[in-house]
């Protein structure tokens, strides 16, 4: 028996095609076909003929989700090792990822959207049933290639859209393959995944047979994005960048908490869109918050994802390793200090150590953007509520968490936090239930949970008289 690999490869279509690269060493593995924008025109199409039968049926929707998720856990062995190889992340946390893509396959499948009655005292009952769009774009980055693929069709599917996906041009290989699984419990057409280079997104994003454009990304991009999504006024959902604060109070316990703050910071080598970015400590203990961090830094393992021993994997790509580069050195010429790492490993790949700066001035980029890497500035505070106004004086709004002993007063504080979801002595840890939602820049619409399947229907209303002719 062909494996799900062996099986893609037969399948590779014909035509152009571009390198995909392995971050541990810099070098070509593999290959992705180089769709060509014009090709659009007929995926989509295609997509629109699958939704007309696939939207009918909503058992045989949660049949065939649920079959797909028992297919992407038996393809585990051959989703996980390929997902480190082009993405860089430690092979342990590819197997959680494919255990979160199947999670969330199940979790939709049986999500099914209520008929409400609405009875207001008039005669006349307005019944809410809902509705699928149509073909839906979804657009997505490379840090979790396969759990944010997922995020999308999971829900999409369920309403009973069908789904046209790119995913970077930098991790199209697993995406393939979950494509591939995913689609042998599918009709043909309801889930198609078109891979190539700019503009093969813009012209996904403004096709006039889009109904809507579900992205996950950069804020730049998301920008472009919904622009282009205007021409056909397609529904937008956008998860974007963030640049989310750690807020430690005065009597946190720093020995509980450091492996679990460094680990908020540096999982999948910082490139979390709920990463920890920015730590504000008390003047009194900063000093000491920073050495703890810095030690932990210095005795994580780095190396290839593959390698059983690795802790934390290389940055993804080369353009993001530059920008992380750029943000050490600016901070480092803004005053700062490195008291870890702050430099590139000598090493084939794009491997960066794990850096904790202190002394950084507000003012410096790695506080003010996301650097989406593992690099860690901390900041001292005298006073919490000029730590509260830096925390929320910025444009981003994605993620933030308290960190102290007294939990009243960190869920106090915690409140007061301008973004979508907070944690108190944690951060990031998301359940599959709950509404996804950055504020300010950092997204337009809700994800996750029943609302992410009514982010991908629209309500239809029938007014019912409860006589005939009342
Ligand atoms: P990116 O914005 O550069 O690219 C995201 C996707 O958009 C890729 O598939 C890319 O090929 C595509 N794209 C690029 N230009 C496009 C265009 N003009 N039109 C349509 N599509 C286009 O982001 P990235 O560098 O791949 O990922 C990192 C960013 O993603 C970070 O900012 C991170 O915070 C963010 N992110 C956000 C979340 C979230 O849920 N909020 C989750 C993960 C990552």
């Amino acid at each position: 028996m062909p494996t799900h690999q062996q099986r893609l490869r037969h399948t590779t279509l014909p035509g152009k095609h571009f390198a995909v690269l392995d971050p541990a060493t810099g070098e070509a593995f593999g290959e992705a076909p180089d769709q060509h924008p014009d090709d659009l025109d007929a995926i989509v199409g295609r997509a629109h003929e699958a939704w007309l039968g696939w939207r009918a049926d909503p058992d045989a929707r949660t049949a065939a989700l649920r079959t797909a998720a028992d297919a992407v856990e038996a393809a585990g062995p051959d989703l996980a090792p390929l997902l480190t190889r082009e993405q860089g992340k430690p092979l342990a946390e590819s197997c959680q990822e494919v255990a979160r893509t199947a999670a969330r396959l199940r979790y939709f499948a049986d999500l099914t959207p209520r008929t409400e009655l609405i009875a207001d005292g008039r005669p006349v009952h307005s019944e809410i049933r809902w509705r699928p769009l149509g073909p839906v774009a979804g657009i997505v980055p490379w840090n979790f290639p396969l759990q944010l693929a997922s995020a999308k069709f999971a829900p999409a599917l369920a309403a009973g859209n069908t789904m046209v996906l790119k995913p970077s041009p930098s991790t199209p290989l697993a995406t393939r393959l979950l494509a591939d699984v995913v689609s042998t419990a599918l009709p043909e057409g309801v889930l198609t995944i078109v891979t190539g280079r700019e503009p093969l997104g813009a012209r996904l994003a403004s096709h006039p047979g889009i109904r809507h454009v579900t992205f996950t990304g950069s804020i730049p991009t998301g920008r472009t994005v919904a622009r282009d999504a205007a021409a056909s006024l397609a529904r937008v959902t956008l998860e974007l960048g963030g640049n989310d604060a750690a807020v430690l109070l005065e009597d946190v316990d720093v020995q509980q908490i450091t492996d679990r703050l460094f680990w908020a910071a540096f999982r999948n080598c910082g490139q979390v869109c709920m990463a920890v970015k920015r730590v504000y400590a008390p003047a009194r203990i900063h000093a000491h918050v920073v050495e703890a961090l810095a030690q932990r830094a210095r005795a994580t393992v780095v190396g290839p994802g593959l390698d059983p021993g690795t802790q934390m994997g290389p940055v993804n790509n080369a353009a993001q390793l530059a920008r992380v580069e750029d943000h050490t050195a600016q901070a480092l010429a803004d005053g700062g200090r490195a008291a870890s790492g702050g430099r590139r490993l000598n090493r084939p790949g794009y491997f960066f150590a794990p850096t904790i700066l202190a002394d950084v001035p507000a003012h410096s980029p790695v506080v003010t953007q996301e650097q989406f890497g593992p690099v860690l500035p901390v900041l001292p505070y005298r006073n919490l509520d000029e730590a509260i106004e830096a925390v929320n004086g910025t444009g981003f709004g994605l993620g933030g968490s308290v960190w102290g002993s007294d939990l009243d007063r960190a869920a106090e504080v915690a409140g007061r936090l301008d973004c979508g979801t907070a944690w108190i002595n944690h951060h990031a840890e998301l359940s599959l239930a709950q509404p996804f939602a950055g504020a300010k820049e950092s997204g337009v619409g809700v994800a996750g949970g029943p609302w992410g399947l009514y982010g991908n229907l629209r309500p239809f209303v029938v007014h019912r008289p409860q006589e005939p002719y009342q």
